[in-house]
């Protein structure tokens, strides 16, 4: 597989504090590589820096041969790579349609409709209510609309920060295996989860980060059966 994303020695800083110490790892096309890691670990660091919100103090970013390190948000969106954010950042005030097109605001082809079908395919209860404000929406039916808003701008990569979180274990569990269709239908994905177990079971590979540094990595499979990983994240002794 070709890589899609390559990340090499990213180093992030806010001021004084090192958030990201130096990390470097790869997404391969057609993959879904999970970044799993305590709370601070430097995951949602990463994932902003991919996307631009953030500046690294060294190292690069390439997505598709083309450096992005400098790239501006807006810009890094139209190549092709799409961020749902932790904590979902939706517009409660408005409503499930109009919080999906908002997704589609880099593009201007004739497809959009077509894309906002796919995405009440994907997720019925958005079509059953799109004309609902996104607010009265509960948590797992707010990250699928993240989910469906970041498809609208039609990713090649798409990265989710911490889908999982907040939702019951059967929300969670639908989450889960949405993202593996999307999978199946040729989107490449960047997964951050506090939720070792669930993001390692839909892994071709993972990552497990530690203040600021990557620790271990291997297969998904690799990363659920090692006793590192099973006494540390995945509460086993
Ligand atoms: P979580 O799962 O809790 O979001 P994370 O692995 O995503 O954790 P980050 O949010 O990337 O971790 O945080 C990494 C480190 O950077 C932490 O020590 C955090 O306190 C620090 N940090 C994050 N955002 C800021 C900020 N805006 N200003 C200063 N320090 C920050």
């Amino acid at each position: 597989m070709s890589d899609m994303l390559e990340v090499k020695d990213l180093e992030v800083s806010y001021g004084k504090i090192k958030a990201v110490k130096g990390i470097s790892f790869t997404v391969g096309q057609g993959e879904v590589v999970s970044l799993i890691g305590t709370n601070g670990a430097g995951k949602t660091t990463t994932l902003r820096t991919i996307s631009g919100l953030l500046r690294p103090t060294k190292g690069s970013i390439t997505f598709k041969g083309q450096r992005i390190d400098q790239t501006p948000a807006h810009e890094i969106v139209t190549l092709g790579l799409a961020h749902s954010p932790e904590g979902r950042r939706i517009f409660p005030q408005m409503t499930v349609e109009e919080n999906l097109l908002l997704g589609a605001f880099t593009r201007s082809d004739g497809e959009i409709g077509k894309d906002l079908q796919a995405a009440y395919d994907l997720f019925p209860i958005l079509g059953e209510r799109s004309k609902q404000p996104a607010g009265t929406f509960s948590g797992g039916e707010q990250q699928m609309l993240a989910m469906g808003r970041a498809m609208m701008s039609r990713p090649q990569l798409l990265m989710l920060d911490e889908p999982s979180m907040g939702l019951s274990p059967l929300m969670m569990k639908r989450i889960m295996s949405t993202i593996k269709t999307l999978q199946e239908q040729g989107t490449t994905i960047l997964l951050v989860e506090q939720n070792a177990q669930a993001a390692l079971r839909l892994a071709n590979h993972g990552y497990v980060l530690e203040v600021g540094k990557i620790v271990l990595t291997g297969t998904g499979r690799e990363l659920l059966t090692s006793d590192e990983v099973r006494k540390a994240y995945l509460g086993e002794d």
